[in-house]
């Protein structure tokens, strides 16, 4: 039996080997062997740790008022300043994000929708066979929705996807689909109830945009249903990478390979890939 999650082990390390999550399914699609060094605790990706930071800040004020304070406290020497003549002041990033804040705590529909839902809720069950966990920003299980909050650079920037060799969006670029997917199927393992999806996203634009976005069109419910099938088809071999069983591949280009790349030989300079 997996070790039972509470708002405490949610994110330590022993739980992470006893239930799969997004993110780490994520990280295993990006890089096997950048994945299985940061679970192992080798290694810490240096890249993310701020828009991290920025994005959980913005959760927390909307979670409660006692959240957000504890975030705070928590994180003081990242979020406030103290040198000069801005000590004691919230670092520019995070000013920032109280701008943020304040386009999505303006909107009637954000009001009317995501606040009234119980939040940070702890959700698990069994996907193709193995446990997974997740945790639902707002959850409105008597309604049959639940909300997912994003904070995005740019909301309408393209992004460029090799699998499909097409420009696509940020929901499809950072596998939100497949988030929603996971999350839909986990409430309903937990609840015994089927949630419709829906996100508010933010961007981090001076003047930030706003959307509310829904995933109730067959396009969506497509998109769902081939994540789904993608978890399908992958999870195993991470399990197994997890269980020392099979040898993770290195990805050859991320922050990790990079960090440990040895030159060993010449290539052709036309050979040189691009991506
Ligand atoms: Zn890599």
């Amino acid at each position: 039996m997996p070790t039972k999650l509470t708002p405490e082990n949610y994110y330590s390390v022993e739980t992470d080997w006893d239930y799969m999550s997004f993110s780490r399914f994520k990280d295993f699609q990006r890089c096997e062997a950048a994945a299985l060094a940061k679970l192992k605790g080798d290694w810490t990706p240096e890249l993310d740790a701020k828009p991290l930071l920025v994005g959980n800040y913005v959760h927390s004020y909307f979670e409660s008022p006692e959240a957000h304070e504890k975030f705070v406290k928590d994180h003081k020497s990242k979020i406030m300043s103290t040198r000069g003549k801005t000590k004691g002041q919230l670092k520019a990033d995070y000013k920032f994000a109280d701008v943020m804040i304040k386009a999505l705590d303006d909107s009637e529909l954000f009001n009317y929708v995501y606040k009234p839902g119980q939040k940070e809720v702890i959700v698990t069950g069994k996907l193709f066979g193995y446990d997974w966990k997740g945790k639902i920003d707002s959850l409105v299980l008597d309604q049959n929705y639940f909300c997912d909050l994003k904070t995005v650079d740019d909301l309408h920037k393209k992004h460029w996807q090799e699998d499909s060799r097409s420009w696509d969006n940020f929901i499809e670029d950072r596998g939100y689909y497949m988030q929603m997917a996971i999350y839909r199927e986990l409430i309903k393992q937990t609840f015994g109830k089927d949630c419709n999806p829906y996100m508010f996203a933010v961007s981090k634009q001076a003047i930030p945009d706003k959307l509310a976005i829904d995933f109730t069109g067959e396009s969506e419910a497509l998109r769902m249903q081939a994540a789904l099938e993608e978890i399908e088809a992958n999870q195993e071999r991470y399990w197994n990478i997890m269980m020392g069983e099979i040898k993770p591949k290195p990805c050859g280009r991320c922050e990790y390979c990079r960090s440990h790349k040895v030159l060993e030989e010449f290539v052709h300079a036309t050979d040189i890939e691009v991506y």
